[in-house]
Order: C-alpha cells, then sequence, then structure tokens
C-alpha cells in the first residue's frame, strides 16, 4: 500500500487514465489512481441531459461502488447552428452503433448548407469527482473553434478531422496536430486541470487511504 489516497476513474480507456495521471503530477496531486474496469466494474448508463449531469452519474456509481473517491468525465461537440447537437450524442449522433466515420458523415451533412463563418463550435468536457461521504465537485472545460468542409488528418479521434481550434493559428485540424499540442488546449485537458486544483480539498474533508 503507497499511503496515497486511493483514486478511481470511472473509466477503461487508458489513454484517458494516462493524460488524467499526468495532469494530476503537474499539479503535485499525489494520489494512487485506479481505473473502474481493473475493478472488475462497469460504467452505469449516462442518460443525463447535460455533460456535468452524466459526469455526476458516472463518479457518484463509482463513488459508491468503491468506497473510494472516485472521478469521471463526459465530453462531445456542440455546434452552435445545431442549438448544441451533437451534445450528450456525440458518440452515438448516428446511431446506438455508430462509428466516428459514420458520426461525421451525418455532421457533415447536417451542416452541408451552412456558410464558413457560421460554423461555430465547441468541444466540451466535464469531469466530475465525488466522494463516497457526498462531497462533489465537477468542472467545465471547453475547446472553441469551427467546422471544416471535409476531413483532415488521422490523428486523434471523434470529430477531430472535421474541428479546427481557435487556439491553432495555422488552420490545422484536430486530426493534423500532434497529441501534445492537442493535449495543451483540449477541452479534457483544461476540465482535468480545474479538478486537480480543487481535489486535494475534496480528499481533506472526505479521504479514502485505500
Ligand atoms: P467521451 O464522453 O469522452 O466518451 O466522448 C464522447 C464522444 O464525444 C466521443 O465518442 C467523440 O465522438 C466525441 N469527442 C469527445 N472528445 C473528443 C475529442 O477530443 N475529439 C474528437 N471527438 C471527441
Amino acid at each position: 500500500m503507497s499511503g496515497r489516497p486511493r483514486v478511481v476513474v470511472a473509466t477503461a480507456n487508458q489513454h484517458k487514465l494516462r493524460e488524467i495521471r499526468a495532469i494530476l503530477d503537474e499539479h503535485g496531486v499525489e494520489v494512487e489512481l485506479v481505473a473502474m474496469s481493473e475493478l472488475g466494474l462497469d460504467s452505469p448508463p449516462e442518460d443525463g441531459d447535460t455533460f456535468e449531469a452524466n459526469a455526476l452519474i458516472k463518479a457518484r456509481a463509482c463513488a459508491q461502488a468503491t468506497g473510494s473517491v472516485a472521478i469521471a468525465d463526459d465530453s462531445g461537440l456542440a455546434v452552435d447552428v445545431l442549438d448544441g447537437a451533437p451534445g450528450v450524442y456525440s458518440a452515438r449522433y448516428a446511431g446506438p452503433e455508430a462509428d466516428d466515420e459514420a458520426n461525421n458523415a451525418k455532421l457533415l451533412a447536417e451542416v452541408a448548407d451552412v456558410p464558413a463563418d457560421r460554423r461555430r463550435a465547441r468541444f466540451v468536457c466535464a469531469a466530475a469527482a465525488v466522494a463516497p461521504g457526498g462531497h462533489e465537485l465537477v468542472v467545465r472545460g471547453e475547446m472553441p473553434g469551427h467546422l471544416v468542409d471535409r476531413p483532415r488528418g488521422t490523428n486523434g479521434f471523434g470529430y477531430d478531422p472535421l474541428f479546427v481550434a481557435e487556439a491553432t493559428t495555422d488552420g490545422r485540424t484536430n486530426g493534423e496536430l500532434s497529441p501534445s499540442e492537442k493535449d495543451a488546449i483540449s477541452h479534457r485537458g483544461a476540465a482535468f486541470r480545474g479538478l486537480a486544483e480543487h481535489l486535494p480539498a475534496l480528499l481533506a474533508v472526505d479521504p479514502d487511504t485505500g
């Protein structure tokens, strides 16, 4: 046992786990991070209407199931001219079994007639931490930008080939950024940096030493 408080991450995604670990390390937050899947537990269905609600649903279930402080995130793409769609339905925009290619094709069809100056969109991430004693916090991170009219680049995942971030000055899509270039400006990075700032206070009021 490390003596550091155990924090369970409600994900089976090793990439997310590594990204969260790196951000917590940068902030000097010393915890033992464990993925929920390593404990043989599954995430509950995400049926909330907002990113924040879904992140809290996952973190609460994980805290209850493990008796440890739990963190979770929920993210997606919100397009202004589509009133925030695909939003919390980003992963299944083109249907329950849809893959990235099908979701991207549907999005391109939805905005086909929208001129370049009205293609504003943002990636959004809500990151939540919940202690078994009931203390909760949730932080939102955003990456604003705009949609292009055909996919470019093979890096990243999801809608990355269709999105140019405002912070990118040379017009490359997220799919054309290196992983570290994207992490530095991403909605997930922003949300987890915010979470890392507040996590020590949550651990102090409701610690779990594993
Ligand atoms: P999750 O909540 O992180 O699982 O993300 C839900 C969905 O949102 C993904 O399946 C993607 O379609 C989309 N999404 C979230 N973050 C990103 C990103 O950084 N790039 C591209 N697509 C993303």
